[in-house]
Protein backbone atom coordinates (compact mmCIF):
# COMPACT_ATOMS: atom_id res chain seq x y z
CA UNK A 1 0.00 0.00 0.00
CA UNK A 2 1.61 3.27 -0.82
CA UNK A 3 0.09 6.34 1.21
CA UNK A 4 -2.60 8.15 -0.52
CA UNK A 5 -3.13 11.92 -0.25
CA UNK A 6 -6.71 13.06 -1.54
CA UNK A 7 -5.47 16.32 -2.78
CA UNK A 8 -7.90 18.76 -4.32
CA UNK A 9 -5.88 22.06 -5.03
CA UNK A 10 -6.87 25.14 -5.91
CA UNK A 11 -4.22 27.61 -4.82
CA UNK A 12 -2.06 26.41 -7.41
CA UNK A 13 -4.41 26.96 -10.16
CA UNK A 14 -4.41 30.91 -9.30
CA UNK A 15 -2.44 33.02 -11.70
CA UNK A 16 1.71 32.15 -11.77
CA UNK A 17 2.57 35.54 -10.07
CA UNK A 18 0.65 33.88 -6.88
CA UNK A 19 3.74 31.71 -6.22
CA UNK A 20 6.20 29.74 -7.28
CA UNK A 21 6.78 26.16 -8.33
CA UNK A 22 9.19 24.37 -6.15
CA UNK A 23 10.18 20.71 -4.69
CA UNK A 24 10.74 20.03 -1.44
CA UNK A 25 14.86 19.00 -1.38
CA UNK A 26 15.32 15.47 -0.24
CA UNK A 27 17.22 14.77 3.38
CA UNK A 28 19.29 12.49 4.39
CA UNK A 29 17.60 10.48 6.97
CA UNK A 30 14.30 11.18 7.58
CA UNK A 31 13.05 9.54 11.39
CA UNK A 32 9.56 10.35 12.16
CA UNK A 33 9.08 11.74 15.51
CA UNK A 34 5.52 12.09 15.84
CA UNK A 35 2.50 11.43 13.58
CA UNK A 36 -0.95 13.64 14.80
CA UNK A 37 -3.08 10.70 14.39
CA UNK A 38 -6.15 12.17 15.01
CA UNK A 39 -5.52 14.79 12.96
CA UNK A 40 -4.58 12.38 10.06
CA UNK A 41 -7.77 10.63 10.69
CA UNK A 42 -9.70 13.80 9.88
CA UNK A 43 -7.68 14.75 6.82
CA UNK A 44 -8.20 11.41 5.27
CA UNK A 45 -5.28 10.00 5.90
CA UNK A 46 -4.38 6.60 6.92
CA UNK A 47 -1.83 7.31 10.12
CA UNK A 48 -0.44 3.87 10.11
CA UNK A 49 0.58 4.26 6.37
CA UNK A 50 2.11 7.88 7.37
CA UNK A 51 4.33 5.98 10.22
CA UNK A 52 6.14 3.68 7.44
CA UNK A 53 9.27 5.24 5.98
CA UNK A 54 7.81 5.86 3.50
CA UNK A 55 5.18 7.70 4.87
CA UNK A 56 8.01 9.81 6.87
CA UNK A 57 9.78 10.23 3.55
CA UNK A 58 6.83 12.23 2.37
CA UNK A 59 6.40 14.08 5.99
CA UNK A 60 10.63 14.84 5.49
CA UNK A 61 10.07 16.43 1.91
CA UNK A 62 12.27 13.47 0.33
CA UNK A 63 9.38 11.86 -1.76
CA UNK A 64 6.16 14.08 -3.77
CA UNK A 65 3.11 12.39 -2.92
CA UNK A 66 0.92 11.77 -5.79
CA UNK A 67 -1.48 14.28 -6.42
CA UNK A 68 0.28 17.17 -5.05
CA UNK A 69 1.29 20.55 -6.63
CA UNK A 70 4.46 21.70 -4.44
CA UNK A 71 4.42 25.29 -4.48
CA UNK A 72 5.77 28.33 -2.41
CA UNK A 73 3.55 30.97 -1.73
CA UNK A 74 3.96 35.11 -2.32
CA UNK A 75 3.47 37.16 -0.03
CA UNK A 76 4.72 40.71 1.88
CA UNK A 77 4.31 42.60 4.97
CA UNK A 78 4.95 45.09 7.34
CA UNK A 79 8.08 43.57 9.97
CA UNK A 80 7.73 45.05 13.22
CA UNK A 81 6.08 48.62 11.37
CA UNK A 82 8.75 48.10 8.16
CA UNK A 83 7.39 47.16 4.66
CA UNK A 84 9.28 44.36 2.87
CA UNK A 85 7.79 44.02 -0.58
CA UNK A 86 8.65 40.34 -1.31
CA UNK A 87 8.89 37.67 1.68
CA UNK A 88 6.89 34.33 0.64
CA UNK A 89 7.67 31.18 1.67
CA UNK A 90 11.19 31.39 1.68
CA UNK A 91 11.13 27.58 3.79
CA UNK A 92 7.93 26.11 3.97
CA UNK A 93 6.26 24.23 0.68
CA UNK A 94 2.38 24.05 0.11
CA UNK A 95 1.79 20.45 -0.85
CA UNK A 96 -1.68 20.91 -1.60
CA UNK A 97 -5.04 21.11 -0.35
CA UNK A 98 -7.40 18.65 0.94
CA UNK A 99 -10.73 18.48 2.13
CA UNK A 100 -11.37 17.21 5.39
CA UNK A 101 -14.21 15.07 7.25
CA UNK A 102 -15.88 18.17 7.85
CA UNK A 103 -15.84 19.15 4.24
CA UNK A 104 -13.59 22.25 4.93
CA UNK A 105 -10.61 22.58 2.85
CA UNK A 106 -7.18 22.52 4.29
CA UNK A 107 -3.82 23.00 3.34
CA UNK A 108 -1.31 20.50 3.94
CA UNK A 109 2.47 22.41 4.00
CA UNK A 110 5.70 21.46 4.99
CA UNK A 111 8.15 23.87 6.93
CA UNK A 112 11.43 23.63 7.05
CA UNK A 113 12.05 21.32 3.59
CA UNK A 114 14.62 23.53 1.81
CA UNK A 115 14.92 26.72 0.19
CA UNK A 116 12.78 28.58 -2.10
CA UNK A 117 12.78 31.12 -4.43
CA UNK A 118 11.54 33.39 -1.51
CA UNK A 119 14.13 32.39 0.50
CA UNK A 120 16.99 35.32 0.61
CA UNK A 121 19.80 34.62 2.74
CA UNK A 122 17.91 31.81 4.65
CA UNK A 123 18.80 27.60 3.89
CA UNK A 124 15.26 27.04 3.98
CA UNK A 125 15.26 24.61 6.83
CA UNK A 126 13.93 24.78 10.56
CA UNK A 127 15.57 23.57 13.49
CA UNK A 128 14.25 20.98 15.94
CA UNK A 129 13.60 23.27 18.79
CA UNK A 130 11.24 25.57 16.80
CA UNK A 131 9.53 23.18 14.94
CA UNK A 132 8.51 20.97 18.75
CA UNK A 133 7.79 24.66 20.15
CA UNK A 134 5.02 24.88 17.36
CA UNK A 135 3.99 21.20 17.30
CA UNK A 136 3.50 22.10 21.45
CA UNK A 137 1.84 25.56 21.17
CA UNK A 138 -0.72 24.99 17.99
CA UNK A 139 -1.91 21.22 19.31
CA UNK A 140 -2.24 23.31 23.06
CA UNK A 141 -3.98 26.23 20.96
CA UNK A 142 -6.65 23.63 19.43
CA UNK A 143 -7.09 22.02 22.50
CA UNK A 144 -7.92 25.16 24.37
CA UNK A 145 -10.62 26.26 21.28
CA UNK A 146 -8.32 28.96 19.51
CA UNK A 147 -8.79 28.97 15.91
CA UNK A 148 -4.95 27.69 14.75
CA UNK A 149 -3.26 26.17 12.13
CA UNK A 150 -2.30 22.47 13.44
CA UNK A 151 0.18 20.19 13.20
CA UNK A 152 0.12 16.47 11.86
CA UNK A 153 3.79 15.74 12.04
CA UNK A 154 7.14 16.28 12.96
CA UNK A 155 10.34 14.83 11.12
CA UNK A 156 14.01 15.11 11.77
CA UNK A 157 16.16 15.50 8.84
CA UNK A 158 18.72 13.24 9.88
CA UNK A 159 21.16 16.82 9.04
CA UNK A 160 22.47 19.82 10.74
CA UNK A 161 21.30 23.63 10.06
CA UNK A 162 23.79 26.09 11.05
CA UNK A 163 22.26 28.53 13.68
CA UNK A 164 24.38 29.94 16.19
CA UNK A 165 25.84 26.27 16.53
CA UNK A 166 24.94 23.35 15.08
CA UNK A 167 21.16 21.92 15.56
CA UNK A 168 19.56 19.14 14.35
CA UNK A 169 17.06 20.03 11.30
CA UNK A 170 13.51 19.08 11.27
CA UNK A 171 10.39 19.60 9.38
CA UNK A 172 6.85 19.90 10.49
CA UNK A 173 4.06 19.54 8.74
CA UNK A 174 1.50 22.59 8.92
CA UNK A 175 -1.79 22.38 8.16
CA UNK A 176 -4.22 25.35 7.82
CA UNK A 177 -7.50 26.33 6.60
CA UNK A 178 -5.25 28.59 4.84
CA UNK A 179 -2.31 30.12 4.55
CA UNK A 180 -3.48 33.30 2.62
CA UNK A 181 -2.03 36.43 5.12
CA UNK A 182 -2.43 40.33 4.95
CA UNK A 183 0.58 40.16 3.61
CA UNK A 184 -0.61 38.16 0.59
CA UNK A 185 -2.93 41.06 -0.43
CA UNK A 186 0.52 43.55 0.09
CA UNK A 187 2.20 41.74 -2.37
CA UNK A 188 -0.23 42.52 -4.79
CA UNK A 189 -0.76 46.03 -3.85
CA UNK A 190 2.43 47.56 -3.51
CA UNK A 191 2.96 46.33 -7.18
CA UNK A 192 -0.57 47.83 -8.02
CA UNK A 193 -1.99 44.65 -9.04
CA UNK A 194 -5.64 45.29 -8.80
CA UNK A 195 -6.63 42.19 -10.96
CA UNK A 196 -4.74 40.00 -8.73
CA UNK A 197 -6.27 42.08 -5.70
CA UNK A 198 -10.05 40.88 -6.91
CA UNK A 199 -8.51 37.12 -7.91
CA UNK A 200 -7.13 36.70 -4.58
CA UNK A 201 -10.51 38.35 -2.91
CA UNK A 202 -12.68 36.17 -4.76
CA UNK A 203 -10.74 32.91 -3.99
CA UNK A 204 -10.25 33.94 -0.15
CA UNK A 205 -14.43 34.55 0.02
CA UNK A 206 -15.16 30.96 -2.20
CA UNK A 207 -12.88 29.38 0.23
CA UNK A 208 -13.48 30.89 3.74
CA UNK A 209 -16.24 33.46 3.98
CA UNK A 210 -19.26 31.41 1.39
CA UNK A 211 -22.00 33.43 3.20
CA UNK A 212 -20.65 36.93 0.84
CA UNK A 213 -20.45 35.50 -2.64
CA UNK A 214 -24.21 36.97 -3.14
CA UNK A 215 -23.63 40.03 -1.10
CA UNK A 216 -24.45 43.13 -3.11
CA UNK A 217 -21.13 44.87 -1.67
CA UNK A 218 -18.64 41.49 -1.57
CA UNK A 219 -15.44 42.94 -0.63
CA UNK A 220 -16.93 45.70 1.73
CA UNK A 221 -18.49 42.45 3.67
CA UNK A 222 -15.01 40.52 3.21
CA UNK A 223 -13.24 43.12 5.23
CA UNK A 224 -16.13 43.38 7.53
CA UNK A 225 -15.81 39.29 8.37
CA UNK A 226 -11.82 39.23 8.38
CA UNK A 227 -11.94 42.51 11.33
CA UNK A 228 -14.64 40.31 13.01
CA UNK A 229 -12.92 37.32 13.22
CA UNK A 230 -9.59 38.49 13.94
CA UNK A 231 -11.28 40.58 16.74
CA UNK A 232 -13.24 37.57 17.92
CA UNK A 233 -9.28 36.38 18.38
CA UNK A 234 -7.33 38.58 19.47
CA UNK A 235 -10.04 38.43 22.37
CA UNK A 236 -9.66 34.94 23.40
CA UNK A 237 -5.38 35.01 23.12
CA UNK A 238 -5.94 37.12 25.38
CA UNK A 239 -8.27 35.36 27.54
CA UNK A 240 -5.68 32.73 27.81
CA UNK A 241 -2.49 34.99 28.46
CA UNK A 242 -0.79 34.12 24.62
CA UNK A 243 1.36 36.44 23.48
CA UNK A 244 2.01 35.51 19.55
CA UNK A 245 5.32 37.42 19.55
CA UNK A 246 5.60 38.54 15.66
CA UNK A 247 2.12 40.04 14.90
CA UNK A 248 3.96 40.97 11.80
CA UNK A 249 1.23 41.25 8.71
CA UNK A 250 3.11 38.32 7.02
CA UNK A 251 2.03 36.40 10.47
CA UNK A 252 -2.04 37.59 10.24
CA UNK A 253 -4.16 35.06 8.68
CA UNK A 254 -7.02 36.36 6.42
CA UNK A 255 -8.75 33.08 7.60
CA UNK A 256 -8.72 34.33 11.37
CA UNK A 257 -6.58 31.03 12.75
CA UNK A 258 -3.50 31.76 15.08
CA UNK A 259 -0.32 31.82 12.63
CA UNK A 260 3.03 31.08 12.97
CA UNK A 261 4.26 30.01 16.08
CA UNK A 262 7.93 31.45 16.17
CA UNK A 263 8.43 33.27 19.86
CA UNK A 264 5.24 32.93 21.34
CA UNK A 265 4.37 32.51 24.91
CA UNK A 266 2.15 32.02 27.65
CA UNK A 267 2.73 34.29 30.26
CA UNK A 268 3.18 32.77 33.78
CA UNK A 269 2.65 36.11 35.96
CA UNK A 270 0.32 38.74 34.84
CA UNK A 271 1.64 41.56 33.58
CA UNK A 272 -0.07 43.58 30.76
CA UNK A 273 3.30 44.79 29.25
CA UNK A 274 4.42 40.94 29.14
CA UNK A 275 6.97 40.83 26.22
CA UNK A 276 9.00 37.58 25.31
CA UNK A 277 10.14 37.80 22.08
CA UNK A 278 13.95 38.65 22.10
CA UNK A 279 13.36 40.44 18.86
CA UNK A 280 10.87 42.86 20.09
CA UNK A 281 13.01 45.45 21.63
CA UNK A 282 10.19 47.93 21.87
CA UNK A 283 7.39 45.91 23.11
CA UNK A 284 5.27 46.39 19.82
CA UNK A 285 3.86 43.30 20.31
CA UNK A 286 3.61 43.17 23.94
CA UNK A 287 0.64 40.68 25.84
CA UNK A 288 -1.86 44.21 25.77
CA UNK A 289 -0.72 45.95 22.88
CA UNK A 290 -2.23 42.83 20.62
CA UNK A 291 -5.84 44.41 19.53
CA UNK A 292 -4.40 47.72 18.65
CA UNK A 293 -2.00 45.80 16.58
CA UNK A 294 -4.39 43.41 15.19
CA UNK A 295 -6.61 46.88 13.73
CA UNK A 296 -3.23 48.18 12.65
CA UNK A 297 -2.73 44.97 10.76
CA UNK A 298 -6.01 45.23 9.33
CA UNK A 299 -5.93 48.85 8.37
CA UNK A 300 -3.07 47.53 5.98
CA UNK A 301 -5.42 44.91 4.32
CA UNK A 302 -8.08 47.72 3.71
CA UNK A 303 -5.74 50.02 2.33
CA UNK A 304 -4.76 46.89 -0.12
CA UNK A 305 -8.81 46.74 -1.11
CA UNK A 306 -9.60 50.07 -1.78
CA UNK A 307 -9.30 49.75 -5.23
CA UNK A 308 -12.28 46.96 -4.83
CA UNK A 309 -14.40 49.62 -2.93
CA UNK A 310 -14.91 52.33 -5.36
CA UNK A 311 -12.88 54.45 -7.88
CA UNK A 312 -13.17 57.45 -5.96
CA UNK A 313 -10.21 57.35 -3.41
CA UNK A 314 -12.00 59.24 -1.00
CA UNK A 315 -15.20 57.33 -0.77
CA UNK A 316 -13.29 53.84 -0.16
CA UNK A 317 -11.29 55.55 2.55
CA UNK A 318 -14.24 56.56 3.95
CA UNK A 319 -16.27 53.19 3.77
CA UNK A 320 -12.86 51.16 4.68
CA UNK A 321 -12.50 53.31 7.66
CA UNK A 322 -16.22 52.58 8.81
CA UNK A 323 -15.65 49.26 8.29
CA UNK A 324 -12.65 49.29 10.48
CA UNK A 325 -14.59 51.14 13.21
CA UNK A 326 -16.02 48.12 14.30
CA UNK A 327 -13.42 46.49 15.46
CA UNK A 328 -12.84 47.85 19.13
CA UNK A 329 -16.46 47.36 19.91
CA UNK A 330 -15.90 43.70 18.47
CA UNK A 331 -13.20 42.96 20.46
CA UNK A 332 -14.27 44.67 23.96
CA UNK A 333 -17.66 42.98 23.53
CA UNK A 334 -15.61 39.37 22.92
CA UNK A 335 -13.09 40.01 25.89
CA UNK A 336 -15.47 41.40 28.30
CA UNK A 337 -17.98 38.55 28.12
CA UNK A 338 -14.65 35.89 28.14
CA UNK A 339 -13.67 38.30 31.42
CA UNK A 340 -17.06 37.42 32.72
CA UNK A 341 -17.10 33.56 32.17
CA UNK A 342 -14.04 33.42 33.20
CA UNK A 343 -14.79 35.18 36.89
CA UNK A 344 -18.19 32.99 36.72
CA UNK A 345 -20.94 35.62 35.92
CA UNK A 346 -24.23 34.21 34.48
CA UNK A 347 -25.38 37.64 33.98
CA UNK A 348 -24.82 41.13 32.98
CA UNK A 349 -25.00 43.63 35.90
CA UNK A 350 -23.44 47.46 36.03
CA UNK A 351 -20.41 47.69 37.84
CA UNK A 352 -19.07 44.16 36.47
CA UNK A 353 -16.46 45.92 34.15
CA UNK A 354 -14.99 47.82 36.95
CA UNK A 355 -15.22 44.53 39.21
CA UNK A 356 -13.28 42.21 36.73
CA UNK A 357 -10.61 45.28 35.98
CA UNK A 358 -10.37 45.63 39.84
CA UNK A 359 -9.47 41.65 40.06
CA UNK A 360 -7.02 42.11 37.13
CA UNK A 361 -5.36 45.14 38.72
CA UNK A 362 -4.62 43.52 41.66
CA UNK A 363 -2.99 40.32 40.04
CA UNK A 364 -0.57 42.20 38.08
CA UNK A 365 0.52 44.24 41.41
CA UNK A 366 0.58 40.83 42.81
CA UNK A 367 2.56 38.86 40.20
CA UNK A 368 -0.60 36.34 40.46
CA UNK A 369 -0.21 33.58 37.91
CA UNK A 370 -2.82 34.29 35.07
CA UNK A 371 -3.59 30.78 34.70
CA UNK A 372 -3.70 29.69 38.00
CA UNK A 373 -5.51 32.42 39.72
CA UNK A 374 -8.65 32.10 37.56
CA UNK A 375 -8.64 27.91 37.95
CA UNK A 376 -8.76 28.44 41.40
CA UNK A 377 -11.43 31.06 41.69
CA UNK A 378 -13.58 28.07 39.77
CA UNK A 379 -12.90 26.32 42.94
CA UNK A 380 -13.52 29.14 45.10
CA UNK A 381 -17.08 29.31 43.98
CA UNK A 382 -17.25 26.17 46.20
CA UNK A 383 -14.62 26.36 49.03
CA UNK A 384 -13.24 29.58 50.55
CA UNK A 385 -10.24 30.89 48.50
CA UNK A 386 -7.36 29.72 49.73
CA UNK A 387 -5.76 28.64 47.14
CA UNK A 388 -6.23 32.15 44.87
CA UNK A 389 -4.87 33.65 47.50
CA UNK A 390 -1.76 31.82 47.23
CA UNK A 391 -1.43 33.23 43.99
CA UNK A 392 -1.25 36.92 44.99
CA UNK A 393 2.40 38.16 46.87
CA UNK A 394 -0.14 40.08 49.60
CA UNK A 395 -2.95 37.90 49.94
CA UNK A 396 -4.89 40.28 51.61
CA UNK A 397 -5.35 42.07 48.08
CA UNK A 398 -7.81 39.32 46.89
CA UNK A 399 -9.44 39.26 50.29
CA UNK A 400 -10.69 42.48 49.62
CA UNK A 401 -12.00 41.66 45.84
CA UNK A 402 -13.57 38.15 46.96
CA UNK A 403 -15.60 39.84 49.42
CA UNK A 404 -17.50 42.34 46.35
CA UNK A 405 -16.91 38.96 44.08
CA UNK A 406 -19.28 36.81 46.70
CA UNK A 407 -21.73 39.47 46.80
CA UNK A 408 -22.01 39.61 43.12
CA UNK A 409 -22.50 35.80 42.65
CA UNK A 410 -24.61 35.78 44.92
CA UNK A 411 -27.14 37.70 43.01
CA UNK A 412 -27.36 34.66 40.56
CA UNK A 413 -29.27 31.40 41.06
CA UNK A 414 -26.55 28.89 39.94
CA UNK A 415 -25.65 26.50 42.85
CA UNK A 416 -22.00 26.40 43.73
CA UNK A 417 -20.93 23.11 41.64
CA UNK A 418 -22.77 24.51 38.66
CA UNK A 419 -20.43 27.80 38.82
CA UNK A 420 -17.37 25.71 39.05
CA UNK A 421 -18.26 23.47 36.62
CA UNK A 422 -19.20 26.39 33.84
CA UNK A 423 -15.89 28.08 35.00
CA UNK A 424 -13.36 24.98 35.00
CA UNK A 425 -14.52 24.64 31.09
CA UNK A 426 -13.45 28.17 30.33
CA UNK A 427 -9.98 28.41 32.95
CA UNK A 428 -7.61 26.08 31.67
CA UNK A 429 -5.72 24.02 34.44
CA UNK A 430 -2.70 23.39 32.42
CA UNK A 431 -0.99 25.99 29.48
CA UNK A 432 2.00 25.35 27.77
CA UNK A 433 3.95 27.35 30.02
CA UNK A 434 7.24 28.44 28.58
CA UNK A 435 9.95 26.40 31.23
CA UNK A 436 8.37 22.80 30.06
CA UNK A 437 8.40 23.74 26.50
CA UNK A 438 12.36 24.59 26.65
CA UNK A 439 12.64 21.53 29.04
CA UNK A 440 10.81 18.84 26.27
CA UNK A 441 12.96 20.52 24.03
CA UNK A 442 16.12 20.40 25.81
CA UNK A 443 15.66 16.34 26.36
CA UNK A 444 14.94 16.14 22.50
CA UNK A 445 17.60 18.13 21.39
CA UNK A 446 20.56 17.27 23.91
CA UNK A 447 19.35 13.68 24.30
CA UNK A 448 17.61 12.51 21.03
CA UNK A 449 14.57 11.71 24.39
CA UNK A 450 11.08 12.55 23.48
CA UNK A 451 9.00 11.23 26.39
CA UNK A 452 8.42 14.44 27.48
CA UNK A 453 7.44 16.02 24.83
CA UNK A 454 5.10 13.16 24.12
CA UNK A 455 4.27 13.26 27.90
CA UNK A 456 3.54 17.13 27.45
CA UNK A 457 1.54 17.05 24.46
CA UNK A 458 -0.99 14.35 25.88
CA UNK A 459 -1.40 16.54 28.94
CA UNK A 460 -1.96 19.90 27.00
CA UNK A 461 -4.62 17.85 24.97
CA UNK A 462 -6.64 18.19 28.18
CA UNK A 463 -6.74 21.80 29.16
CA UNK A 464 -9.64 22.13 31.04
CA UNK A 465 -9.25 18.60 33.16
CA UNK A 466 -7.70 18.30 36.37
CA UNK A 467 -5.53 15.43 35.56
CA UNK A 468 -4.06 15.06 39.16
CA UNK A 469 -1.45 12.63 38.40
CA UNK A 470 0.36 15.42 36.24
CA UNK A 471 -0.35 17.94 38.87
CA UNK A 472 2.99 19.66 38.78
CA UNK A 473 2.47 20.66 34.74
CA UNK A 474 0.39 23.29 36.65
CA UNK A 475 2.83 25.13 38.32
CA UNK A 476 4.23 28.30 37.45
CA UNK A 477 7.84 28.16 37.01
CA UNK A 478 10.56 28.47 40.18
CA UNK A 479 12.25 31.52 40.02
CA UNK A 480 15.48 29.59 38.84
CA UNK A 481 13.21 27.90 36.23
CA UNK A 482 12.00 31.50 34.64
CA UNK A 483 12.00 31.43 30.77
CA UNK A 484 12.82 35.54 30.22
CA UNK A 485 13.37 35.49 26.66
CA UNK A 486 12.06 33.24 23.68
CA UNK A 487 13.67 33.00 19.79
CA UNK A 488 12.28 32.98 16.36
CA UNK A 489 14.95 30.24 15.81
CA UNK A 490 14.86 30.84 12.47
P1 LIG B 1 8.82 34.23 10.11
O1 LIG B 1 9.60 35.06 11.05
O2 LIG B 1 8.95 32.75 10.37
O3 LIG B 1 7.40 34.66 9.99
O4 LIG B 1 9.49 34.42 8.68
C1 LIG B 1 9.59 35.65 8.04
C2 LIG B 1 10.09 35.44 6.62
O5 LIG B 1 11.39 34.89 6.62
C3 LIG B 1 9.24 34.47 5.81
O6 LIG B 1 9.24 34.92 4.48
C4 LIG B 1 9.97 33.18 5.98
O7 LIG B 1 9.70 32.26 4.95
C5 LIG B 1 11.43 33.65 5.94
N1 LIG B 1 12.32 32.71 6.63
C6 LIG B 1 12.40 32.49 7.95
N2 LIG B 1 13.34 31.56 8.23
C7 LIG B 1 13.89 31.19 7.05
C8 LIG B 1 14.91 30.27 6.67
N3 LIG B 1 15.58 29.54 7.56
N4 LIG B 1 15.19 30.15 5.35
C9 LIG B 1 14.52 30.88 4.45
N5 LIG B 1 13.56 31.76 4.74
C10 LIG B 1 13.23 31.93 6.02
MG1 LIG C 1 5.87 34.15 9.04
Amino acid sequence: MTVHFPFQNSYAALPDSFFARVAPTPVAAPRLIKLNRPLAVQLGLDPDLLETPEGAAILAGKTVPEGADPIAMAYAGHQFGHFVPQLGDGRAILLGEVIDREGVRRDIQLKGSGPTPFSRRGDGRAALGPVLREYIVSEAMYALGIPTTRSLAAVVTGEHVIRETALPGAVLTRVASSHIRVGTFQFFAVRRDTEAIRRLADHVIIRHYPELRATERPYHDLLAAIVARQAELIARWLLVGFIHGVMNTDNSSISGETIDYGPCAFMDAYNPAQVFSSIDEMGRYAYANQPRIALWNLTRLAECLLPLFSDEQEKAVAQAQDILGAFSDQFSAAYQAGLRRKVGLFTMRDGDEALIQDLLDAMAKNQADFTLTFRKLGDAAADDGGDVRAQFMEPAAFDEWAGRWRARIALEPQSAAERQAAMHAVNPMFIPRNHRVEAVIQAAVNDDNYAPFEELVQVLAKPFQDQPDYAAYADPPLPDQRVLQTFCGT
